[in-house]
């Protein structure tokens, strides 16, 4: 039986946090498992069998969300908030909008360690260190706990992140509340916090110099596309992400929590009030509204969700589109990413292997010469060789 229930809960739970903010007795701790993922483990001699952790997990409960929400391609007005942020910059507007109501927003920040966590912002200023799509699992810590307290004191709270951290806050805050507005992003999956940190070790070491910053979808050179830029103490680096073996793995879905080969939260179906992605293909689907520097697909989901977007209308440029156009480049809205078989194996040999062997092991860049300079080649000049070509 333990061992079932061992079984379901690795392949299950999605280590939001839920159950240890709700336990009455304080006797469920979260541990990285041996690939680094955090897991729930109960102190049995404290725990009173009182049924709250399994009450408030998400995944044992049916989703929440009923319907397909309206379908847009937008973009924000301003082009500096185009330009900071990952794909056409939602995640700011809708952070605008609550600061601008007094309220607070939850998101995910690097910390000076490269460590990802969610954290509350309550300034514009803050705002940057929420920005950029970090390609890692993010710890919610006591965020739900957090955002529970303000939103009991009336404040507005955004609180965005991945789907199944959006159903986490929701389980565990067992109720509607007025003032709270969740996003959800449209996940390919996430990777262990170890494995990035094995990475960022290797990468300082390679380069003989510390990471001060990481964005992985800089659009300083490419614009709108999948290049990191790595701030270094003495330099810059700029990289394609099919190029690097950390990101690159991250884009074949290699290296994903097991839950998020099957996630319940890969449909168009979505847990929030509004969900905020990439684009991608908008150049085929919505030509007119292409641009490098970036569009946001969103789906507005909720009542809620309708009377922001009202409300933020005046800092956008939106087109309506449909779910049948928005799944043709973003599969994760109809499944999860497909399980590879390499992934067992690349996280069985995390601790065993020197890192630089086990990426060429296993997380090997070896491109085609063509795919290269396809990967290097900017869209524009694309479109023009594309256009002399026919
Ligand atoms: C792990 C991951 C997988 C993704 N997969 C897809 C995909 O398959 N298809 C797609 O269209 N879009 C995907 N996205 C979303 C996309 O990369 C952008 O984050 C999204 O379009 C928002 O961009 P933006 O321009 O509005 O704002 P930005 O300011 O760039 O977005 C930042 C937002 O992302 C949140 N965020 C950043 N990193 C994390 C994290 N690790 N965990 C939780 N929240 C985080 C921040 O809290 C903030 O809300 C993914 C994002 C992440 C983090």
């Amino acid at each position: 039986m333990i061992n079932m229930i061992n079984n379901y809960i690795t392949v299950q739970c999605t280590g939001c946090r839920a159950c240890e903010q709700k336990c009455p007795k304080h006797c469920i701790e979260m541990k990285d498992n041996q690939e680094g993922f955090l897991y729930p483990h109960v102190d049995i001699k404290q725990c009173n069998n009182c049924g709250f952790c399994v009450k408030t997990c998400h995944q044992l409960a049916e989703n929440l969300a009923k319907e397909v929400g309206e379908v847009y391609a937008a973009r924000a007005k301003d082009d500096e908030i185009l330009l900071k942020s990952s794909s056409g910059g939602m995640f700011t507007i809708l952070a605008q909008y609550a600061l601008r109501n007094e309220g607070i927003v939850y998101g995910c920040a690097f910390d000076k360690n490269m460590v990802a966590r969610h954290v509350m912002v309550d300034s514009l200023k803050g705002l940057d260190r929420l920005r950029g799509s970090k390609y890692v699992q993010s710890d919610t810590a006591d965020t739900f706990g957090q955002a529970k307290q303000f939103l009991n004191k009336g404040m507005m709270v955004l609180y965005s992140g991945t789907p199944c951290q959006i159903a986490g806050l929701k389980s565990y805050l067992g109720r509607e509340y007025e003032n709270l507005l969740t996003a959800d992003l449209i996940c390919h999956g996430v990777p262990s916090q170890k494995l990035f940190n094995k990475y960022i070790t290797w990468f300082e070491k390679k380069t003989g110099q510390r990471i001060i910053k990481f964005d992985f979808r800089s659009k300083d050179k490419n614009k709108w596309g999948l290049m990191y830029k790595v701030q270094l103490s003495n330099s810059e680096k700029y990289k394609m992400g099919f190029l690097d073996p950390y990101y690159k793995s991250f884009l074949e879905g290699k290296t994903y929590r097991e839950c998020c080969y099957h996630c319940k939260y890969a449909t168009a179906v979505r847990i929030g009030d509004i969900t905020i992605a990439d684009y991608w293909g908008i150049e085929k689907q919505h030509p007119e509204f292409y641009t490098d520097k970036g569009v946001s697909l969103i789906l507005i989901n909720t009542q809620k969700g309708r009377q922001v977007f009202d409300k933020i209308k005046a800092d956008i440029l939106y087109l309506k589109s449909t779910v049948e156009q928005a799944v043709l480049q973003n599969e994760n809205l109809r499944k999860p990413v497909r399980r590879p078989v390499v992934r067992d194996s690349i996280y069985n040999e995390i601790d065993n292997l020197e890192f630089s062997s086990y990426i060429n092991k296993y997380l090997s860049v070896g491109l085609q010469p063509m795919t290269r300079i396809k990967a290097a080649v900017p869209y524009k000049v694309k479109l023009v060789i594309k256009k002399i070509l026919r």
